[in-house]
């Protein structure tokens, strides 16, 4: 637990932001202090809220020569503890949420780190563009700085990248309350070393992202889902290969499925159904878009899925006939998180692997959590197109749900093992902040440690951004 933090330096700060910027009443900064599933809770002396890059300046200043903590937050919904206080000021965001600027012909959009995903997704479109990045059920109320500094993946990463990939420049205020202006939208800039790499997923370790240029895309004026029925993780690879062989970069999403998650969200999601007659043990979610209106898109995608079938790849198939039964479709893929609750205990990976290994290690993975809670249930699914499986363990059916999570730390070890075996990652997309900070430790190798302390002790002499968190 932190020091107190001096009366005098709380005064400065109100002083910079006023009491539109200012939080220290309990009830109301309770939102700030608890992790969404309520895992981690904090404490902080206030949430400040800047409303600009030189009110965040300040604070930040004020901080750096108090010796005060700062956690930057945006809105809160990541899963790793990284925006949960411990002590200091909680420095919250969402007043900073100006779209400063669309530019149609760059393709780029320069925002504030405070606005909501979603409503740069909007902006976007009304400029007649995309903005690709997409968590689903979380748009609308993640923030872009939180994206950057988790380094975000979602839904179309296949496509485009993470959010790493979709950022041309920052604005950063430094732990030491300096700016630096690197709000560049060039798309070629080789003159050193590139800095926003070194925020963009640090979790807001290093400083605090105050705005972004981001890179826009085509419209989407054609889009088709599939849904296919098949019989391993081998067979939802085959599907994958022939897809992207036969659609190129129209193919935007693959998402695996296995028959648990699936049999669950039917069982827990009302108005789902399932779109098939027999029971399949896996199934493939894919998306095929395009900026090109009419029918191109869907004539390449019958014709792969009825070779797959013809070949015996694929068992069954479902081509979407609207926007609406598309939706059904992805409503199986984003309701499984919620699905799993009313199962009882779930113990959590979040691993990639090179999409190639997706089989051995389903297949080595699942051995593994058999032997090691005998009638658990394997919960798999995920982002395969770019080998980022959510490989879960739901509680054997009437277990004791206490004495199962028990168990976490012996499980995920033998799976992680698995992973670092295979060169694989332990955080495919959700970061370390307090959950996996041991496993950084544990599973990176030495020079790499010593390479980010190096860097926070840098750019941070005073651990005063975010301290426990990551490193
Ligand atoms: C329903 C749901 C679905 C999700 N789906 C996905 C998914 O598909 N893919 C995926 O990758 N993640 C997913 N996530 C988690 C994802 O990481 C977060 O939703 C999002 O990226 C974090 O944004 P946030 O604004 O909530 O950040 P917060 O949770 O507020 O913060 C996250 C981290 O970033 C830091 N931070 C926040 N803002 C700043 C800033 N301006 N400057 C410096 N540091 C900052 C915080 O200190 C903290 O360490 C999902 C979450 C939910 C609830």
């Amino acid at each position: 637990m932190s020091n107190p933090v001096p009366q005098s330096a709380l005064d400065a700060i109100l002083g910079v932001v006023g009491p539109k910027g200012w939080i220290d009443d309990a009830h109301a900064m309770e939102p700030h202090l608890v992790e969404r599933r309520g895992l981690w809770r904090g404490t902080c002396a206030a949430v400040v809220r800047p409303a600009s890059t030189e009110e965040t300046a300040r604070v930040i200043r004020i901080c750096a020569a108090a010796g005060v903590p700062v956690t930057p937050q945006g809105g809160n919904t990541g899963g790793m503890g990284g925006a949960v206080p411990d002590g200091g000021i909680v420095l919250s965001m969402g007043r900073m949420n100006r779209i400063r600027a669309v530019d149609p012909l760059n393709h780029t959009m320069t925002v504030e780190a405070g606005c909501v995903l979603a409503a740069i997704q909007e902006a976007a479109t009304e400029a007649g563009c995309l903005f690709p990045l997409s968590l689903a059920a979380a748009d609308g109320s993640c923030q872009i700085g939180g994206n950057l500094s988790t380094n975000a993946g979602g839904i179309q990463v296949l496509r485009y990248g993470n959010a790493r990939d979709l950022v041309l420049g920052l604005e950063v205020v430094l732990p030491d309350g300096r700016v630096w202006e690197g709000l560049r939208g060039l798309r070629k800039d080789n003159t050193g070393y590139d800095l926003k790499h070194l925020f963009i997923g640090a979790e807001g370790t290093l400083g605090v992202i105050t705005a972004a240029v981001l890179k826009l895309y085509p419209a989407i004026h054609a889009r088709e889902a599939a849904l296919v029925a098949v019989a391993d993780p081998q067979a939802v690879l085959d599907v994958f290969v022939r897809v992207r062989t036969a659609c190129g970069e129209a193919l935007t999403a693959f998402e695996m499925i296995s028959r648990m998650p699936f049999d669950f969200a039917l069982k827990h999601v009302e108005r789902m159904r399932d779109p098939f007659d027999a029971v399949h043990p896996f199934y493939a979610l894919i998306e095929l878009t395009s900026p090109r209106p009419g029918g191109a898109l869907r004539a390449s995608l019958e014709s792969v899925l009825a070779r797959a079938l013809d070949d015996g790849v694929a068992k069954d198939a479902v081509i979407a006939t609207s926007e609406a039964q598309a939706e059904e479709l992805w409503t199986i893929r984003e309701d499984i998180n919620e699905a799993q609750i009313p199962e009882g205990g779930s113990i959590k990976h979040d691993v990639s692997v090179p999409v190639s290994q997706v089989p051995e290690f389903l297949h080595r993975a699942t051995k593994i959590l058999e032997n090691a809670v005998p009638g658990g249930r394997v919960v798999a699914f995920g982002h395969v197109g770019d080998g980022n499986i959510h490989f879960n363990l739901s509680q054997p059916e009437g277990a004791d749900t206490d004495a199962f999570l028990a168990e976490t730390n012996r499980v995920t070890h033998r799976v992680h093992d698995l992973i670092a075996e295979m060169d694989g990652s332990f955080s495919a997309e959700h970061g370390i902040g307090l959950s996996k900070r041991d496993l950084l430790e544990h599973y990176k190798s030495e020079v790499e440690m010593d390479l980010m302390r190096t860097v926070k002790r840098t750019l941070d002499p005073m651990s005063i951004m975010n301290p426990g968190k990551v490193l």
